[in-house]
């Protein structure tokens, strides 16, 4: 029976039976017990379904990551260590050095670096666009070696909306996938394989484990790329001698999973622990109920914001008046996250003095949890770039990032309306 994503959250993927533990238990073992060689050889040969070594799966791990496959609408996923592993992992399942990646430009700023900096320093190519580039400037940065289109469905901290539905067919069109992290989103506002994504990537360490406790990454198949249409994904459908010869596109729809575990996580190793993937999952029971509270909460901040003389600009998805707002609409009618970004009056000094006055909210160097928390970029994650880089990059140096969490949106209004007041110079 197809189930609603609430009652996924709750309990989707783990169907105990009779005396089995009713929550998920922490399997804390790295590895299984076999009563003979020849079995064990089998699992290896996957001829056989097993657990045999940590590295490679995990009963805890598989079915966290076996719930946030339901709730994206995938055929399966797979944990990794963190976010970070995860958009690595993402792109370098499908391609090598030598190979060409086409990126929005709005995305999370460890993303960018990643892909700019250290992936660069492999061999891979990266073309930045717009997340609002047309479809022929999308179509414009392709070339022969591209193997995909990365972009992300709010982005981090910037608050661009994807045209999801745009950028998948620029890639189907030219015969590569399209890969989104929906982190900011979670399943419960947007479920990009539905307009057309083939990959999705998390940092579960935000909304999706919900509590700022574990640092967790996740990668969903949708199982709907056909790695055999053209020439440009060998490893997918060629025999892995580093893996018994097995054609990862003949093991049925979830090649691209199958080869991320058994290649992937076998060589680089970035696992999630067990005891994280409980926690993640304690997060996700929840997620259905956070996700609306939070959009509710941003929303109200924002327009008090909106209202208030001591601000210069609001950015929030969910304002009518937000540029954002019909792509909004589009793709997350229920709201886009709980972050908002705003400018003090006053500027720099002005952002710092209001970030310092605030008693509820913590400055921390996180976001997208349950309690309320901000962090001003310019003095912060960008005190390196001059005002001119700053504004060059999208962020100004009067930008709060505000993440607006489920205490009582009046508190959390009242702490900015004190804060805003000490920060008058
Ligand atoms: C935080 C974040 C990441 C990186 O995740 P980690 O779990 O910190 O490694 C990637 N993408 C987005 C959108 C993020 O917000």
């Amino acid at each position: 029976m197809k189930r609603h994503i609430e009652t996924n959250c709750v309990q989707g993927a783990y169907e105990p039976k009779n005396g089995e533990p009713r929550v998920i238990p922490i399997i804390q073992s790295t590895t299984f017990k076999y009563e003979s060689s020849e079995e064990m050889g089998e699992l290896f040969d996957l001829k056989k379904e097993g657990y045999f070594y940590s590295r490679l799966q995990n009963p805890t791990c598989d079915l966290a990551a076996a719930k946030i496959a339901k709730l994206e609408g995938g055929v399966g996923a797979m944990l990794t260590s963190s976010g970070q592993a995860a958009s690595f992992y993402s792109v370098f399942n499908i391609a090598k050095a030598g190979d060409h990646i086409v990126s929005s430009s709005a995305i999370y700023g460890g993303t960018f670096n990643l892909f700019n900096v250290t992936m660069r320093k492999l061999g891979f190519e990266f073309t930045f666009v717009s997340p609002h580039a047309s479809k022929e400037e999308l179509q414009a940065a392709i070339r022969p070696n591209t193997k995909a289109i990365f972009g992300e469905t709010v982005s981090n901290p910037s608050l661009d909306i994807l045209d999801i539905s745009a950028f998948a067919e620029v890639a189907h069109a030219n015969g590569i996938p399209l890969i989104i992290d929906n982190t900011f989103a979670t399943p419960v506002l947007c479920r990009p394989i539905e307009f057309g994504a083939d990959i999705v990537v998390h940092s579960t360490t935000k909304y999706m484990e919900g509590h700022a406790s574990t640092i967790g990454g996740v990668i969903v198949d949708s199982g709907n790329f056909d790695w055999t249409q053209n020439d440009k994904f060998p490893e997918l459908v060629t025999p892995d001698e580093s893996y018994h010869g097995v054609v990862y596109s003949e093991t049925g729809k979830g090649a691209y999973l199958l080869k991320l575990v058994a290649q992937l996580q076998r060589d680089l190793g970035s696992v999630q622990s067990p005891q994280n993937a409980f926690l993640l999952n304690l997060g996700l029971e929840t997620l259905h109920l956070r996700m609306p509270r939070h959009c509710e909460n941003a929303k109200k901040v924002a327009e008090y914001l909106k209202n208030s003389d001591k601000i210069s600009w609001v950015k929030c998805a969910m304002l009518e008046d937000d540029d954002q707002y019909a792509l909004a609409q589009k793709y997350l009618p229920n709201g886009t996250c709980g972050v908002v970004s705003f400018g003090v009056k006053g500027g720099r000094e002005a952002a710092v003095k209001f970030m310092d006055s605030l008693q509820l909210a913590a400055i921390v160097t996180h976001v997208a949890d349950a309690r309320t928390c901000c962090l001003h970029p310019a003095s912060t994650t960008h005190r390196q770039l001059t005002d001119k880089q700053l504004e060059e990059c999208g962020v100004s140096p009067d930008l709060v990032r505000f993440s607006v969490g489920i205490e009582n949106a009046d508190d959390i209004i009242a702490d900015i309306e004190q804060a805003l007041d000490c920060a008058q110079l």
